[in-house]
């Protein structure tokens, strides 16, 4: 599932490409995935779009927007004018089609329909968000801020509160196991075990981390792919699904939170 960084690189992207553009038609092929009310608000112009936790808000010159869960599959391609036919090896998923008016096609594509774009006024999108922890690369998350927090969750395993989007919001399964190895804290620990260090290092190494995948382009795994390709953080990965870390000690494997969770017993205490 693409998580901070990969939705972040998504929307540079499409920022790119379609902000400021005009929708002049929608074609809607899947209706579970696309909410067809979208059709009824066409044509619109993109006014914003922007990124919270891991969905994509675009908003429209009519003041409705679209919220984006990629979830599993659920990707993005675009081709201008003179290119549209570089989007026929994606034919089959298209779940919608976004008609621009300089001819060129925005197509929303889900292999396993498991996301869905919803179509919200402002109050509904308020609502929709109002619950979301704050951003982790935030300006005013301060490690202050993450500490005040995170003590609030005392009782709680330190890897599934990571991944939990009321505590901060975009962070997953890889980027919760990838930033306690390099705070080398072990995913099994209570937030009430760790030293007011390891909460320090934990939350530079949460930006560092996300930093890192964005330069990256995110990280590819299963099927996330960008506009432009696939992501490149796979390569820098630590212990996500690696039989060693990067000391070359052999990794475990457990579950937490209902959830495959790598880690170093040598470099995380
Ligand atoms: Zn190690």
């Amino acid at each position: 599932m693409p998580e901070l960084p990969e939705v972040e690189t998504l929307v540079q992207q499409l920022k790119k490409r379609v902000l400021g553009k005009k929708i002049t038609q929608i074609e809607i092929i899947d209706p579970k995935v696309v909410d067809p009310k979208i059709k009824k608000i066409s044509p619109f112009k993109i006014t914003k779009i922007y990124r919270r936790a891991k969905s994509i808000i675009i908003e429209t010159n009519n003041n409705y927007f679209l919220h984006v869960h990629l979830r599993m599959t659920g990707h993005f391609h675009f081709a201008p004018k003179t290119k549209l036919s570089s989007l026929d090896p994606y034919k089959k998923f298209i779940v919608a089609k976004f008609h621009i008016s300089d001819d060129s096609l925005l197509t929303h594509n889900s292999i396993r329909k498991f996301g869905h774009i919803n179509l919200l006024n402002k109050q509904q999108l308020q609502k929709e968000l109002s619950k979301l922890g704050p951003e982790p690369l935030d300006k005013k998350f301060t490690l202050k801020k993450f500490k005040e927090i995170i003590t609030k969750k005392y009782r709680a395993n330190v890897k599934t509160t990571l991944m939990d989007q009321n505590f901060i919001a975009g962070v997953g399964n890889i980027y919760a196991q990838e930033a306690l190895y390099h705070a080398h804290i072990d995913p099994r620990r209570k937030i009430s075990s760790l030293e007011e260090k390891e909460i320090s290092l934990l939350y530079q190494q949460i930006r560092k981390v996300l930093h890192k995948a964005i330069q990256h382009h995110g990280t590819t795994v299963e099927n996330y792919v960008h506009i432009e390709g696939t992501g490149g953080f796979q390569k820098y990965l630590a212990v996500y699904q690696k039989n060693s870390c990067p000391k070359k000690h052999p990794t475990k494997k457990t579950t937490l939170g209902g959830r495959g969770t790598f880690y170093c017993p040598q470099c995380q205490k």
